[in-house]
């Protein structure tokens, strides 16, 4: 049986010891980080991601501040209210909710919220750094993914990693953050030939797809870590995750569940960019 592996738990650990910090900074700087959110139509799924950074800030003791947008608005108001933001001096994170509607271009979006504010860290400069391995912030998906893996001790140096997603925001940057850890990664894609092949060699299996019960029992080596990004809503319209978990579990040696896996720790390292977005403008002004 595999050692399940709690992210509730582990993202309420993450939290608790941002609180400390973020009181420390209160008290010593008189300061609390601050983060504004933009969240552009009215995507039911948006709108609850962003009630959960709010309630996730309210909970760490950061500052939110939710600016709520009509999807007709233009490509130039956006920008203006993020440039609006980026020249404040007590917005420390930025972000920008994705998907955008339909008409707006998020690529050029994003590229106004400065570096250093980028929270998500979408922005070209930080996905530059993520390649190089010099972060100075981790996309949070994937760095809840690491995070997850180091607090269970899971050694990743030499072992055959498998990705299965080539995304932005999860399986790129996951992939590079395995590799600069000393794993040997293999990312595969819906172009992918023979993928349990692949997938089957895994020490460390992720899946970021988006599809219920995409992993089989028989794609997964005996003993492997199997790490589950997808959320998906199974035929009873429940959430799951890429998993087909009852059947991959026993021949795991540690699983995430959906949800209570991978899901917590994005807001958390949300969170923990936001911490340390208010460090880095501390230095900056
Ligand atoms: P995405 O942009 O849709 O990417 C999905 C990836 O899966 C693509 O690279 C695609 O390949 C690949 N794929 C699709 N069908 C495949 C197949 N048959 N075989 C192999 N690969 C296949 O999705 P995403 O944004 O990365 O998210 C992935 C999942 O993670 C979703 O369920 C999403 O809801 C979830 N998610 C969870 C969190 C969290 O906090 N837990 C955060 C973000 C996302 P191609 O590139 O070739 O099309």
């Amino acid at each position: 049986m595999a050692i399940l592996i709690d992210g509730k738990d582990v993202a309420a650990k993450v939290r608790a010891e941002l609180r400390e910090e973020v009181e420390t900074m209160a008290k010593e700087r008189k300061k609390r980080p601050a983060l504004a959110v933009i969240l552009v139509g009215e995507d039911p799924a948006s709108q609850i991601y962003v009630r959960n950074k709010q309630r996730a800030c309210e909970d760490v003791g950061i500052l939110s501040e939710i600016y709520t947008l009509g999807e007709n608005v233009s490509q130039e108001s956006l920008e203006y209210i993020i440039n609006s933001l980026a020249e404040r001096r007590d917005i420390d994170g930025i972000l920008l909710q994705m998907p955008l509607p339909k008409g707006l271009d998020p690529v050029k979006a994003l590229k106004c919220i400065p570096p250093e504010k980028d929270v998500d860290a979408f922005h070209p400069d930080n996905v530059g750094h993520i390649m190089r391995g010099d972060y100075r912030f981790l996309p949070c998906t994937p760095a809840g993914v690491m995070e997850l893996l180091r607090r269970y001790d899971i050694d990743i140096s030499g072992k055959e990693c498998v990705v299965i997603g080539r995304s932005d925001i999860v399986g790129k940057p996951m992939a590079m953050m395995l590799l600069h850890s000393g794993g040997t990664v293999t990312i595969c894609h819906s172009k992918t030939r023979n993928l349990a092949e692949h997938t089957r060699r895994a020490d460390i299996l992720v899946s970021a797809v988006g599809k219920a019960g995409f992993v089989t029992a028989d794609m997964v080596k005996d003993g492997a870590v199997v790490i589950d990004v997808g959320i998906n809503r199974n035929a009873d319209g429940k959430i799951c995750g890429d998993v087909d978990f009852a059947a991959v579990e026993p021949k795991a040696s540690y699983i995430t569940p959906v949800p209570g896996g991978v899901g917590p720790m994005t807001v958390a390292m949300l969170m923990k960019n936001t911490v340390k977005a208010a460090e880095i403008s501390q230095k900056t002004y």
